[in-house]
């Protein structure tokens, strides 16, 4: 036990000594946060059950019930490909489709995920201001064909908060799912973020998710500050009806379950899971209005989440890249995407902005 403690020491030390920059990439750059940690080094006591058959994963999905007040089915998988591919191929037959905003994850960042687990449902990409559906695109493109030819609209999928930062109000996911009702639609929601989008709007999950309309919800828990790991939650229990099945045959069972489980326990006690997507939001926030209050470099969204999309003057990108920052400029509409994870420090944003500032003096 003490030679345990001592390696411990000496990786935080190794750990600190190498002063890793944190950087603006993406969330998921962020490491575990210390509630998941802690329990995941618990679920190592001793020997468990495998397959999901042991107190953690049952620990686990119980909290998650707990949190969304009511009586939902739980499922853990590895990542959000998976979580929402086989969410969505559970919704649909191979001659559906699924509505989609042009930005969602599942269409741009899912390699064909969906439509390969789904055996063939086509999406169907629809575009909308802030990376947000409507109602009215949704009936737009549900209608636009319905004759035999083409793949019949089953499920609309929603991404909460969305790829670009933004959040659905709970009216405008009532809207969404009230229109997917009328055409016969399910509503799946991409809550890869789903976290920041609690702490965001300060409301209880179930307003964000079932009592929206929302029939399943990939929970993200990676980017959330778990090690690895998404929970796909159904609130109507009847589609998932063989899941167990599909994830077992996607190679989404982890034998050595308890470990994917048990860090959602640390993270869900005490509202630490909404503690850390609160700071990640007031730390993109911070950032927004920091960078707002110098330039006049346009913000290309509302900063409703934990990203900040700002269109960088190309002098600027190439100055800070050179100072060694990390960020993306592929995603959504152009612009620079800054992420702030659970972990962001406000000295790293003054540091940016500190590069920000000397790029800025030293311009003719
Ligand atoms: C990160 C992310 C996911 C999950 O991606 P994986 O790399 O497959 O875990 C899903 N949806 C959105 C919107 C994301 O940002």
């Amino acid at each position: 036990m003490k030679s345990a403690t001592a390696e411990g020491d000496r990786l935080d030390a190794a750990a600190a000594s190498r002063e890793e920059r944190q950087q603006f990439g993406s969330d998921n750059y962020a490491g575990i946060c210390p509630e998941a940690l802690q329990a995941l080094l618990a679920a190592n006591g001793g020997h468990a059950r495998s397959y999901g058959d042991d107190e953690w994963t049952r620990r686990a999905a119980d909290r998650l019930r707990d949190v969304f007040e009511t009586d939902c089915d739980v499922y853990f998988v590895f990542n959000g490909t998976a979580a929402n591919s086989l969410a969505l191929a559970s919704l649909c037959q191979s001659y559906h489709s699924v509505v989609c905003h042009t930005l969602a994850h599942a269409e741009t960042d899912e390699c064909g995920a969906p439509e390969f687990f789904s055996n063939g449902a086509k999406l169907l990409p629809v575009a909308g201001d802030n990376g947000k559906l409507t109602p009215a695109a949704i009936e737009e493109v549900v209608t636009r064909r319905t004759d035999i030819h083409y793949p019949k609209a089953k499920v609309v999928t929603l991404t909460q908060a969305s790829e670009v930062g933004t959040v659905y109000s709970p009216d405008e996911l009532r809207a969404i799912s009230a229109t997917a009702r009328q055409y016969g639609l399910r509503v799946h929601m991409d809550g890869a973020r789903f976290a920041n989008a609690v702490a965001s709007l300060q409301l209880a999950p179930a307003e964000l998710s079932w009592r929206a309309g929302v029939d399943v919800l990939c929970f993200g828990g990676t980017k959330m500050g778990l090690p690895v790991g998404e929970a796909v939650i159904f609130f109507d229990r009847e589609l998932a009806q063989d899941f167990a099945y599909r994830c077992k045959q996607a190679g989404q069972l982890a034998s050595k379950m308890r470990f994917l489980a048990a860090p959602w326990v640390g993270i869900l006690e005490n509202g630490h899971w909404r503690r850390h997507a609160d700071h990640a939001n007031n730390m993109a926030r911070y950032l927004a209005s920091e960078l707002a209050r110098r330039t006049d470099w346009p913000l290309l969204f509302p900063v409703q989440a934990n990203a900040v999309f700002v269109q960088l003057p190309a002098d600027i990108e190439a100055g800070l890249r050179a100072h060694g920052w990390l960020f993306y400029t592929f995603i959504g509409a152009g612009g620079a995407r800054l992420m702030c994870g659970w972990d962001m420090r406000p000295a790293t944003i003054d540091l940016f902005l500190r590069d920000v500032d000397a790029l800025l003096d030293r311009r003719p």
